[in-house]
């Protein structure tokens, strides 16, 4: 199932009394929309963001500094009502998508969970509606306060953003909408006023929406908290580990480097050993699992893959995390050939592939004194350590 997510990024933010819109603020160092936007990165196709007008500019200069400007692939202006901005981000989803989650680019503290619920939701039922079952008793009034009907609070929910839906099933309860003058409050009513089914599924008291100044102080308590528990750390150390088979007829390729030898290393992309464990490191250090799952060698994409692009798409990710690149160091081993005359040019490349100065890159290299698969140039392994500092926060 091919899914878009469309993020609502033009409230006003007169509500919080801030000047600038509510979603561009740093929350905890990171803008509120990229926080936002970053958990769906690795569940979707990719990304429609509705901007204000006057935003779009700022909003697309914002994407390209966290390195989301491949995940979003358009981002279009709001309309005078909220409906309005979903129909334009609608209108610009790619035409091969399934399913489309409509998020509130306010909403920065959703989690991968709670949008793979939705994506169930929409796979079994037709739609997966974010909400959570209301702790509080509630009751309809007048506007003068004279209470009116208290429905049961077992029947009664609050929704929440992520709401996703069938591209079909939205469509038509949009145009329907439209057809009819109706404007609701939220995505889910439009299929209601269709007539169409909508099913709930469990979100999150985390998953807030920053309305008011105490929503903001909530959040930052909430980040501070999953800090301490280590999804949000100041640092993040990682290490990564990696060997290929020396073989006839194979380039030998270390940290993008090509190096002139009698022999290459074998594998189903370029086979860089080095770049390998420092990916390893890097993916380690985010928690995020291994090379393996990133780039599987049974993906016919990654045969001779250059692994300097795929280095690259472990930077953007790491960017997107919220964090950066303190240092790293690897280690070659390596009985043949020399490796110290290529050693400056292989910082070079990783300094230029990662988008980080060269100080921050170490790369070595040694033998085994002939001991080893190394020592018999059976193959060549590489060992690598990384460490990644949170995006002041
Ligand atoms: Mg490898």
């Amino acid at each position: 199932m091919k899914s878009y997510v469309i993020v609502l990024g033009g409230g006003s933010g007169r509500r919080m009394g801030a000047q600038v819109n509510k979603v561009l603020l740093p929350l905890c160092g990171v803008p509120v929309i990229i926080r936002a936007i970053v958990p769906f990165t690795a569940l979707c196709d990719g990304c429609v963001v509705v901007a204000a007008p006057q935003e779009v500019d700022t909003v697309r200069a914002l994407l390209a500094r966290y390195r989301l400007n491949r995940f979003v692939t358009a981002v279009v202006a709001g309309g005078s009502e909220r409906q309005y901005s979903v129909q334009n981000g609608f209108a610009a989803v790619p035409e091969d998508a399934d399913a489309v989650l409509v998020h509130d680019g306010a909403r920065p503290l959703v989690d991968e969970d709670i949008i793979r619920r939705c994506l169930a939701g929409i796979e079994q039922h037709g739609s997966g509606v974010a909400a959570i079952a209301s702790v509080d008793t509630v009751k309809l009034a007048d506007a003068d306060g004279q209470v009116r009907h208290t429905p049961n609070r077992s029947e009664v929910y609050a929704v929440q953003t992520p709401q996703g839906f069938r591209c079909n099933l939205y469509r038509t309860a949009l145009e329907k909408a439209h057809r009819d003058g109706f404007l609701g409050t939220d995505d889910a009513s439009l299929l209601e006023h269709a007539g169409l089914p909508v099913h709930l599924c469990e979100g999150s008291r985390e998953n807030l929406k920053l309305t008011t100044a105490f929503d903001v102080e909530l959040a930052s308590m909430i980040l501070a908290r999953r800090n301490q528990a280590g999804e949000d750390s100041m640092f993040r150390i990682g290490q990564g580990y990696d060997v290929h088979r020396l073989v006839d007829n194979r380039r030998l390729v270390l940290c993008g480097v090509e190096i002139p030898h009698e022999t290459g290393l074998l594998g189903h992309s370029d086979a860089d050993v080095a770049i390998h464990a420092l990916m390893d490191a890097l993916i380690g250090a985010m928690g995020l699992g291994d090379i393996g799952k990133w780039f599987p060698d049974t993906d016919e994409q990654y045969r001779g893959a250059d692994s300097v692009q795929l280095l690259m798409q472990v930077c953007e990710r790491m960017r997107q995390n919220g964090y950066e690149l303190e240092n790293c160091d690897v280690t070659i081993v390596a009985q043949r050939p020399k490796l110290r005359p290529y050693i400056d040019t292989m910082r070079e490349r990783l300094a230029q592939a990662m988008q980080v100065p060269q100080g921050r890159i170490s790369v070595k290299a040694t033998t085994t004194e002939r001991l080893g698969f190394e020592g018999e140039e059976k193959g060549i392994s590489a060992q690598a350590v990384c460490l990644l500092r949170a995006v002041s926060r």
